[in-house]
């Protein structure tokens, strides 16, 4: 059996475990579909970014969206971490897990006026500001406030992440952060500003990137910008490198956070600027492969071209593969005696776009318990209610304990905030 990405998933007496849990026994006991994640599973993938860190002065901000339950960032937040916030809300989950407003970074290209107020009455240790638009509007409400906003400009430095077009970020074109032959006159604008403290760089090209060589020439892109800066006497303290770094679904072969780090700070190093500070922002990498989501198979449907494997997990549960086309690892939980067979897996949702793996090599039967690989990350953060279906449970194990850190959503709690007409 193949299983990418994580030491925690093994196969004991012929049965799918996560760090010693039996998948099949959890789903039984919780009911389907069911998110399971591993505590230590992410602690060992923080564990080579802060290896590689040791003796910078740095900070490791968890991108909360990449999964949000409180466990997860009081998890990251025990551990040391900053976190990387795209939403008021998301601020509110960071505090409500135990996490330090000092040690959050505020992304993202429509912050609000309330946004940008809560995190600045918060104390956020900077945001990361995406046009000079939000530039001005940052500036006003800070002032309003009697305070300054402590900022990085997300500069956009025009390379090819080589990733899907849906989650990259970094070239022209795109949404995202200040083009970079317009940063050094949006820092002098920055500088100017009553209302703004400038704190820093920021960069972030994409997602799910698997090569170093992105990364690089956006760092190259970055130093030059930060040279120009310096030199009309704008201080940047630190550098904010982003996140993305690519996990492995199936065959792809992502560099090791700490190598990857490595080449960076070799760079960094190389080019005279190893004091500044440095942040970086992972996500998938610290999460993906931390997570499964269990799902039973309800029923079989052979037919002339395709064979329907129907579970009851749905692209409100899991929408990477309707959204992106994504590949996600599924294998079956326990050993059976079907034969092998070439299988649609799909869920109940009325979309034909609604389904988890297709032309998969897998022998299964209705009861059994599927787990789809690699789903801690853009998972549980990306589920919705399409359907009037509630919202899966999510369990955490670390070592013997097994905690339920979300109940599954009842339907009464789905039109709870509705109202018929009077
Ligand atoms: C989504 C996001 C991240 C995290 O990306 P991953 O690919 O999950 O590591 C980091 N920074 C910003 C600004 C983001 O939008």
């Amino acid at each position: 059996m193949n299983l990418p990405g994580s030491p925690f998933l093994a196969v004991q007496d012929g049965r799918l475990c996560l760090d010693g849990h039996d998948l099949t026994q959890l789903a039984h006991q919780h009911a389907t579909p069911l998110y399971v994640y591993s505590r230590q599973a992410m602690l060992s993938a923080l564990a080579p970014y802060q290896r590689a860190l040791v003796g910078r002065a740095h900070l490791v901000c968890y991108a909360v969206k990449a999964n949000s339950n409180l466990a997860v960032l009081q998890t990251f937040a025990q551990a040391g971490c900053g976190f990387d916030i795209v939403s008021a809300g998301e601020l509110a989950r960071v505090l409500a897990a135990g996490g330090d407003a000092a040690k959050v970074v505020f992304s993202g290209v429509g912050k609000s006026r309330a946004e940008m107020a809560q995190a600045l009455q918060a104390g956020v240790r900077c945001f990361n500001v995406e046009s000079t638009a939000e530039l001005e509007v940052l500036s006003d409400v800070a002032a309003g406030l009697g305070l300054r906003a402590p900022v990085s400009l997300r500069v956009n430095p025009d390379v090819d992440a080589g990733t899907h077009p849906y989650i990259s970020t970094g070239l022209k074109g795109n949404k995202f952060g200040v083009a970079h032959e317009q940063a050094l006159a949006s820092y002098r604008r920055a500088a100017s500003l009553p209302g703004i403290r400038v704190v820093g760089i920021d960069c972030h090209i994409g997602s799910q990137i698997t090569e170093v060589a992105p990364y690089l020439d956006a760092l190259d892109r970055v130093l030059d910008l930060v040279e120009a800066i310096e030199a009309e006497g704008i201080t940047l303290h630190h550098m904010d490198l982003g996140g993305g770094l690519g996990i492995t679904y199936t065959d792809e072969t992502p560099p090791a956070a700490d190598a990857l780090i490595a080449a960076l700070l070799a760079r960094i190093d190389a080019r005279g600027h190893g004091h500044r500070e440095l942040l970086f922002e992972p996500g998938r990498s610290l999460v993906g492969n931390a997570g499964v989501l269990l799902t039973e198979v309800m029923y079989l449907k052979r037919g002339e071209h395709k064979n329907f494997c129907i579970v009851d997990a749905a692209m409100n549960d899991l929408m990477r593969p309707a959204l992106y086309e994504a590949y996600m690892g599924i294998v079956n939980t326990q050993g059976t005696d079907e034969p092998t067979d070439t299988w649609d897996v799909v869920g109940p949702v009325c979309e034909s776009g609604d389904w988890l793996g297709r032309d998969r090599s897998l022998a299964v039967k209705p009861g059994d318990v599927l787990a789809v690989l690699s789903a801690g990350a853009y998972g549980m953060t990306m589920a919705s209610n399409y359907n009037t279906r509630g919202r899966a449970a999510e369990v955490m194990v670390d070592g013997a304990q097994v905690s339920v850190v979300r109940e599954r959503e009842r339907v009464e709690d789905l039109f709870k905030m509705e109202r018929l007409m009077g």
